[in-house]
């Protein structure tokens, strides 16, 4: 293991300091929501949701919207995923989620009337490429005829891609039907680790389909790798980053492959001996990391790098970045309203989920009612933390005055405690705090879930009563 701290050049943006990341790294949440999804209760229904928009509808609702449409079909299952998804061929189930998922987003599109402006929308799954052509352009024209769209220069939509499901003219034709952005799902080139997680995807498909998107005038290719699967070696997630980064995408994320075979089943068919061990993992991290700031990648957060230019590291130096279900967005200001099976929406001071099954999913929406089976409403409490987590996952600081400022609190008294734990990580070197500032160091950006997790309530509540361990990946 290297156990030295390698400063990363030219863009000082991170320092990789293994021996600090190995004694802190822990279970720990991704903070994609405050509270997070686990603090989600049945009391939360759908009455909950409704009084939640009107609530917007009284306050005048003069924000744009972000949209989530969930597709939840794959054809095969990679080993490694621990997604809401449906493996199947029979495509015949796809027709049948779609008469449901345009019956749920009728019922939202009259919720929304007239106040329906759409910024931002994202498909997520599962593989929405599932869906044919003809269903994709079929879907799009329903989304317009109950929301508004704001024109394609100004508006971020985007899809998530398996390179296995398309051709050259499915991207073309997705370019067409309105989408802007694509994120590419790739993990590694090697094809002993393709095998390995049950993803065949030869090189030449990943890059044929850069290129389309490059032709088809896609404003953001993204492009996503996982490190830490099985048969994966520090050779291996060498070359897949140097290839991905000579394809010049604008993002890139390099996730930890999380190994929660209890919690996934399709994990279960991973040999455990096959994953690398934690040193050669942090060998690996460390090695994108270099690689990415050596070509000019801006570190944004968590697992994600974007060129300099993008609009999320512009955001980022803006102070304008937020975190959502679907990672970072420049959109902080949107409510997000989520369709299909076990999407999660957020709006005003609520989220909530749908079904989680699809056929409670679709009994919901038999019975006239939107498929809402659980939420959580914020307290002012969670509100505050909630807003504390999102400046410190996006932009690595905190103004504590303006925070009093905004908030009708003394940060001293009201987080006596967690000021104890704060002082424990500036010792590590984590962070910097004073009377108006924290400010999380270039070494401490890797862990921000530790210093995150330091202001999340519930996690500090419940751990006496479960280990974080069972529930959350590590941290890095
Ligand atoms: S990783 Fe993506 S394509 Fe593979 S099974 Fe999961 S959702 Fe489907």
């Amino acid at each position: 293991m290297s156990s030295h701290t390698i400063p990363l050049h030219p863009v000082p943006q991170l320092e990789f300091d293994a021996g600090l990341i190995q004694r802190l790294s822990q279970s720990g949440p991704r903070y994609t929501s405050y509270p997070t999804a686990d603090r989600f209760n049945e009391q939360f229904a759908y009455r909950d949701y409704l009084q939640a928009v009107n609530h917007l509808h009284v306050r005048g609702a003069r924000h744009p919207l972000s949209l989530y449409i969930h597709i939840p079909f794959c054809d095969t299952v990679c080993y490694y995923c621990g997604c809401n998804k449906i493996v199947t061929k029979n495509r015949n189930k796809a027709k049948t989620y779609l008469d449901y998922l345009k019956r749920e987003l009728a019922m939202q599109g009259k919720l929304f009337d007239g106040c329906n402006q759409v910024e931002q929308l994202h498909f997520g799954g599962g593989t929405p490429t599932y869906l044919s052509d003809e269903q994709m352009g079929d879907l799009m024209q329903h989304l317009r005829r109950w929301f508004s769209f704001t024109d394609d220069a100004k508006g971020e939509y985007s899809i998530e891609v398996d390179p296995r499901s398309v051709t050259v003219e499915r991207i073309h034709s997705l370019r067409a039907q309105g989408f802007n952005r694509i994120s590419l799902g790739v993990q590694d080139f090697d094809e002993q680790v393709q095998r390995a997680v049950n993803r065949i995807q030869p090189e030449h498909v990943t890059l044929d389909t850069i290129r389309a998107t490059r032709t088809a005038g896609f404003r953001s290719i993204s492009i996503d790798l996982i490190y830490g699967l099985p048969k994966q070696t520090l050779a291996s997630i060498a070359q897949t980053i140097t290839k991905v980064i000579a394809a010049d995408p604008d993002r890139i994320a390099v996730y930890h492959y999380a190994h929660l075979p209890h919690l996934f089943k399709p994990q279960r068919r991973i040999a455990e001996d096959d994953l690398p061990n934690s040193d050669t993992k942090l060998d690996m991290l460390a090695f994108c990391i270099r690689q990415l700031n050596e070509a000019g990648y801006v570190y944004i957060g968590m697992d994600h790098f974007a060129k300099p230019g993008d609009e999320l590291a512009v955001a980022q130096r803006q102070g304008l970045l937020h975190r959502n279900f679907q990672g970072y967005s420049t959109h902080a200001e949107s409510d997000l309203i989520a369709c299909g099976v076990s999407a999660i929406s957020s709006v005003g001071m609520c989220y909530s989920q749908n079904a989680k099954t699809i056929e409670d999913y679709y009994d919901r929406l038999d019975q006239g009612e939107l498929p809402v089976i659980r939420g959580y409403k914020l307290t002012m409490d969670d509100v505050l933390r909630r807003f504390i987590i999102q400046r410190l996952m996006c932009n690595f600081e905190l103004s504590i005055r303006s925070l009093e400022q905004a908030y009708p609190i003394k940060f001293d008294s009201y987080f006596e405690l967690e000021l104890k734990q704060l002082g424990e990580l500036q010792q590590l070197g984590l962070l910097t705090i004073n009377s108006e500032w924290i400010d999380v160091t270039l070494k401490g950006r890797l862990l921000i879930r530790n210093i995150c997790m330091v202001f999340d309530r519930h996690l500090q509540q419940a751990k006496h009563l479960y280990s974080p361990s069972l529930r959350y990946s590590r941290t890095v």
